[in-house]
């Protein structure tokens, strides 16, 4: 068993912490203030991450990405998420379900974002479908070699502000399976529209829109992949997607215990530095052996999928970090609070903004619920993953 972790990851991992620190820790209470970073600010990350190699991480090569295995893009992650969510997303990525893209489509939209040059978003949840996703009710019909989309989208992350949203519409309602397909809606397309903006608890500096679809008509050429397999497009992003929010999560919890620990430090109550009580000294035990575990499931899940275990077996180690991490994050945000006081409850400190941030990391990508669903039907056919 090697725990050890690539020399080359390990030096590229210390490129995208101090890229972190100099890039994007600095407008952190920028973006807090004003729900957004200022154009120049996006440009120069944008342009910093595209020269030191970050844009579009798990994106092969010959299309502009940095070609990171699993691992590498886990490593990266938990760096640059040691940053704002909000400040961290102006970091180019493309999504891997993008790899569907036929030759023309590369052209367009794969290799635009790879370079930093489009903003994308991911349009599946609907207002009366969000775990069950499979039940969408978008509906997209086909006539002379168009097709018209109808229906809404919601919580779309990035919705009002992408140049094209990868949108999953029912097509073949009379199908027991194949019945979603993805197309690639761009801004701008008669009868698409951003409905809603939401105000949320945490993430300032990108925001949740609703998307809305009313008679849109898309040409043939704006589908992703073949019609009626857009779910399958999209189930085959969900491994490397939980093991990412596993990772989202390891950054802001290494910050908190870091903050944690020279607070505790330095604040002195009765006397005595307060980190000399056992009480805190228990809390930050407590937040390390969190850290510890949840990185150990996480690169543990991202080195199956590098070595290509079975995907079913990655598929539960996937959700057991996700779900693990996830959690764990929201223990050590609150643990570390804790330690600060009354400190912590004030927005200018870090603890209480990735506080507020932790919460999203339980819901989005699949709940913790439906993490536990996936894991105990593993379990029931197959026993334990090893
Ligand atoms: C900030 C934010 C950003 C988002 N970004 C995007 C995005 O970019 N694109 C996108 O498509 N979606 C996005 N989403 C949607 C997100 O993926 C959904 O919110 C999530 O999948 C949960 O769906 P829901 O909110 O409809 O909750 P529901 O599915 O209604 O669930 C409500 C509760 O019921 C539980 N539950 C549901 N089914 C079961 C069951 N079978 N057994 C036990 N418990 C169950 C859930 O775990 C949860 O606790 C975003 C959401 C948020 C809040």
């Amino acid at each position: 068993m090697d725990f050890a972790i690539p020399d080359h990851l390990a030096e590229f991992r210390e490129t995208v912490r101090r890229f972190t620190e100099s890039e994007l820790i600095p407008h952190e209470d920028y973006v807090e203030e004003h729900d957004g970073l200022p154009e120049e600010v996006e440009r120069r990350i944008r342009e910093r991450a595209v020269a030191i190699g970050l844009n579009a991480m798990g994106m092969p090569e010959e299309v502009g990405g940095a070609g990171l295995d699993v691992l590498g893009q886990v490593l990266v992650t938990e760096e640059l998420f040691r940053a704002l969510g909000g400040v961290a997303e102006a970091v180019p990525s493309a999504p891997g379900v993008l790899l569907a893209c036929d030759e023309e489509q590369r052209e367009r939209f794969l290799v635009p974002c790879v370079r930093g040059d489009l903003q994308w978003c991911f349009a599946l949840t609907e207002p009366d479908t969000g775990s069950d996703a499979a039940g969408i009710r978008t509906r997209a019909e086909l006539a002379d070699g168009t097709w018209t989309i109808n229906g809404r989208k919601r919580f779309i992350s990035h919705g009002d502000s992408a140049d094209f949203a990868i949108v999953f519409a029912l097509t073949h309602p009379d199908r027991e399976q194949d019945r979603i397909t993805a197309f690639l809606v761009e801004k701008g397309t008669p009868g698409f529209s951003v409905g809603q903006l939401h105000k949320t608890m945490g993430h300032r500096g990108y925001r949740q829109a609703e998307l809305v679809f009313d008679d849109c008509a898309v040409p043939e050429g704006n589908v992703l992949g073949e019609p009626g397999r857009g779910f399958a497009i999209a189930r085959g992003g969900l491994s490397s997607g939980r093991i990412m929010t596993a990772a989202r999560c390891l950054g802001p919890m290494a910050r908190l215990i870091d903050d944690g620990l020279e607070w505790a430090k330095q604040r002195v109550q009765f006397g005595r530095p307060i980190a000399d009580y056992q009480a805190i000294q228990f809390m930050l035990a407590d937040c390390a052996t969190d850290l510890h575990a949840a990185r150990l499931m996480t690169y543990n899940a991202a080195w199956a999928a590098d070595r290509g275990e079975a995907p079913k077996t990655v598929h539960a180690k996937a959700s057991a970090a996700k779900l693990f991490a996830s959690e764990a994050l929201g223990r050590v945000a609150d643990r570390v609070l804790q330690i600060f006081g009354g400190t912590g409850y004030m927005n200018e400190t870090y603890v209480e903004r990735a506080y507020r941030n932790a919460r999203i990391e339980r819901i989005w990508e699949g709940t913790s619920e439906i993490q536990r669903i996936i894991i105990a039907r593993g379990l029931l056919k197959r026993g334990m993953f090893s």
